[in-house]
């Protein structure tokens, strides 16, 4: 199966992930003029980015860069090279860091960039002068202070290395700060790697705490097994957990008794494919595995679902048959509203992506903090002040949810919308001017 960022009947990505303000509106204190503000993007750039292949041919690739807001901050965001990438789906992006920053309560608005490519058809040195390329067409429009980005689906910190080089020699001054995601010795953060992977799990031990899971006997599905879904894995598995499948864009596999997850890691990294893991006799842990397609992971009989690949993924049509009770959204928005409001009828409790992959921003913020001081943290300090962050995101979501009955993913956008509207009403609306309350 492949997923495409395909759009609701209805209208396009960034239409359908809207409609969730107005569902929030009800339960955030926010001024309607806010919520307003939110529909529109602030920014929106559109570039051509000429590249010079190695044959000696110019090819031109369509690339985005979305700020949708920054009420709270500089826009903050990661960058996708995928050959689905639109503007629709990069406005989206956008739209769900700016929820995602205020859910954690971190000093950033939302952006998203995007270059329609497949990564896997380029060389390195074409790669290289694709990233620099890109950073060259929007370098004006981003900045420290202004739109950070990061990395995101097949973007890595190597490329977050050569983006952040390319902006410096624009300024005529190294600056870190403008990209994070950065490998260590460009000024990354210790646990940014494995920082949304890590983000899940703590909300999952947040959910084990209140259900009395066990660990041992709780199966897990995950699907993408890339940056977010591989990390994820494996602390479950170290935790005890039964990872029972994982998929990648080729397809999954699946083992009743859960799978090493530290040789697959290893297996998928140096094979690049999850398919032979199960057909090579050298990895003989996992000859007993199935494959299933991604559609099949999709409604698995396990505890909780991991969709961590892209959007979309579970709709009105297919929700139905999903049976994990637990859905842990890694991706950005897996679910679109019509899947989202069968989910909702079935009691399956979402943990939505803008609170469940919010470590991944989180610890960008702390590298651009440490960034600018200059000082730089140990691995503990950076996986216990995300704790902190992602558990305090948690309770106070799952409360908002409780006192109101409603869902997790209303809660979440309820609590973002109430800290963006504070920001926004603290500038003046229309009650301010004219000397309501
Ligand atoms: P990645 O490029 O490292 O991995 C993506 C994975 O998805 C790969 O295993 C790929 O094979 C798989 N995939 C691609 N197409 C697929 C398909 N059609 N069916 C099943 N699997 C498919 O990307 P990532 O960084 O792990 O990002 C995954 C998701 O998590 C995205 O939605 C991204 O926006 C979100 N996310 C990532 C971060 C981060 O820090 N990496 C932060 C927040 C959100």
């Amino acid at each position: 199966m492949t997923i495409e960022a395909k759009t609701e009947p209805d209208g396009n990505i960034f239409d359908d992930a809207i409609k969730r303000l107005d569902r929030a509106f009800e339960f955030a204190a926010i001024d309607a003029e806010a919520v307003e503000r939110l529909k529109h993007p602030r920014v929106i750039v559109q570039v051509a980015v000429p590249v010079r292949m190695d044959d000696g041919s110019l090819r031109i690739f369509e690339a985005y860069r979305v700020r949708h807001n920054d009420s709270r901050g500089p826009g903050k965001g990661g960058v996708r090279f995928h050959p689905d990438v639109n503007l629709h789906e990069v406005k989206a992006l956008a739209f769900w860091m700016t929820c995602k920053c205020a859910v954690v309560g971190i000093p950033y608005g939302g952006a998203k960039g995007g270059v329609t490519v497949n990564p896997k058809d380029l060389s390195r040195l074409e790669l290289e002068r694709l990233s620099r390329g890109f950073i060259r067409q929007i370098g004006e429009f981003i900045g420290p202070e202004t739109d950070i980005p990061a990395p995101d689906v097949y973007t890595n910190a190597m490329i977050m290395g050569w983006m952040m080089d390319e902006y410096s020699k624009m300024q005529g001054q190294r600056t870190p700060a403008v990209i994070t995601g950065k490998p260590i010795p460009l000024g990354g953060s210790l646990g940014r790697e494995d920082a949304t992977g890590r983000g899940a799990y703590y909300c999952i031990k947040e959910l084990e705490a209140r259900k009395g899971w066990d660990p041992g006997r709780t199966r897990v599905a995950v699907q993408g097994f890339g940056n977010a879904g591989q990390h994820v894995a494996r602390l479950l598995h170290e935790d005890g957990y039964r990872v029972v499948a994982v998929s990648d864009s080729k397809g999954g596999i699946f083992k009743q008794d859960g799978f090493d997850i530290p040789s697959l890691i290893r297996f998928k990294n140096e094979s690049r494919q999850l398919k032979a893991v199960y057909c090579d006799g050298s990895v003989c842990e996992v000859v007993d595995a199935s494959t299933i397609s991604n559609e099949e992971l999709l409604s698995l009989d396990v505890d909780v679902l991991v969709p961590a690949a892209l959007e979309n993924v579970i709709t009105g049509e297919n929700a139905g048959r999903v049976k994990a009770p637990v859905i842990v959204e890694v991706a950005n928005g897996p679910t679109t509203s019509d899947g989202d409001a069968v989910l909702k009828d079935a009691g399956k409790i979402v943990v939505p992506d803008i609170l469940a992959n919010a470590g991944g921003v989180t610890v960008s913020y702390f590298e651009w903090v440490q960034n600018k001081q200059g000082y730089y943290w140990t691995e503990p300090q950076v996986q216990e002040r995300l704790q902190e962050i992602m558990s305090r995101a948690f309770d106070a979501i799952s409360q908002l949810a409780d006192r109101h009955g409603i869902d997790m993913r209303t809660a979440a956008y309820a609590h973002a919308l109430t800290r963006i509207g504070e920001a926004i009403e603290a500038v003046g609306t229309q009650s301010y001017f004219q000397g309501g309350p």
